[in-house]
């Protein structure tokens, strides 16, 4: 897990520092959010003046959090967004390892000089603060900050509001505990959480079952109209125009959680959700066992991720995006196998 050194240098830099931002990945998820509340929830307790600064906005279904309501979306309040980073002491990156995953953000953190930690687990980290804490083998960042907390000796400070935020991070990364969860410390973690207090019914329930009308209706059309096969791999994919994302009156969040259900159909191994926004489609992979759907996001759809889950943007049209899947997967599947 975390080592000790690096959760000392980061005490260090936190008891030095007044001023402290944590910003998550854009279109933050579960684990980006949860981490970013759980820590900021922390250092309020140690007196800090802190924000969390968001790339965009993130989808209501993880706007119940402590501290939800504040989080400041640089693409929606880009002024103030700028103001608070310019006085900022200390930078925290939760959940992301490149720059690059700020987006429309990345040049205005660039020109900011303090000091920064990085919190992630995600493989390949580019090395863009001062102290890297980067754990692949963690599920989830969440996993990570609880660690952090308690080797920095905050624990105590986790009231059950905080931990129903760590707990959530652990619980969307791992489709609750179904995937990437075989690791025996995720579950002393999630033990830990629930002592303190962790209502896991609820927060599954808010998290997973407060769906709007539209979305439950918009996978019902993506399942039984626009769910597609290839016959030369075990693959099947879902693609959705913009036409039909605002027939459905679509919401960022809406289709979380749409990719998986691909890999449900029987000899399946690779899914990938397209999606047409008004500047580019937007492209979700899945796959099952040691099929590297990050490399080929990183090669056909300039992405990344992790080696079963990753997503990546195309610029053009969406039957190009998807002509892409269709013609290289299974050239990619015999080269990478
Ligand atoms: P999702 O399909 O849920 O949007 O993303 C799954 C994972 O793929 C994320 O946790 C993230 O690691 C990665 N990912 C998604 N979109 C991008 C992207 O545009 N670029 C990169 N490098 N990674 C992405
Ligand atoms: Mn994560």
């Amino acid at each position: 897990m975390v080592e000790t050194t690096a959760v000392t240098k980061l005490r260090q830099l936190v008891e030095v520092s007044d001023n402290i931002v944590i910003i998550p990945h854009h279109n933050p998820d579960g684990d980006a959010i949860g981490a970013s509340l759980a820590l900021c929830g922390i250092l309020r307790q140690k007196k800090k003046n802190v924000n969390v600064v968001s790339p965009n906005s993130f989808p209501e279904f993880l706007q119940w959090m402590p501290g939800a309501k504040e989080v400041i979306s640089f693409e929606d309040e880009s002024e103030k967004a700028k103001a608070v980073l310019s006085e900022a002491g200390l930078l925290f990156f939760l959940d992301f390892n490149g720059l690059s995953r700020l987006r429309s953000m990345e040049s205005v953190v660039r020109e900011v000089s303090c000091m920064k930690v990085m919190i992630d687990h995600h493989p390949e980290p580019e090395n863009i603060a001062d102290v890297i804490i980067s754990e692949p083998d963690a599920s989830a960042t969440c996993e990570l900050i609880y660690d952090v907390i308690k080797k920095a000796g905050w624990k105590e400070l986790i009231s059950k509001e905080l931990a129903e935020c760590i707990y959530t991070g652990i619980m969307t990364d791992t489709g609750s505990l179904s995937y990437n969860s075989s690791r025996p410390e995720i579950y002393h973690i999630v033990a830990d959480l629930v002592g303190i207090g962790v209502d896991k019914d609820k927060v599954h329930k808010l998290v997973f079952h407060s769906n709007s009308f539209d979305r439950m209706r918009l996978l019902g059309h993506a399942l039984g109209q626009k769910m597609f096969r290839l016959d030369d791999a075990p693959a099947a994919y879902i693609e959705l125009s913009a036409e039909e994302l605002k027939r459905f009156n679509f919401k960022p969040g809406d289709s979380e959680g749409f990719v998986n259900y691909p890999l449900w159909i029987e000899g399946i191994s690779v899914s990938a959700l397209f999606m047409e926004h008004p500047d580019k489609i937007k492209i979700s992979l899945r796959s099952q066992g040691d099929i590297p759907v990050n490399k080929f996001s990183e090669m056909y759809f300039n992405g990344g991720g992790h080696l079963n889950a990753a997503g990546g943007e195309f610029y053009g049209e969406l039957n190009e995006a998807v002509n892409v899947f269709r013609k290289e997967l299974p050239v990619f599947l015999k080269n990478n196998l």
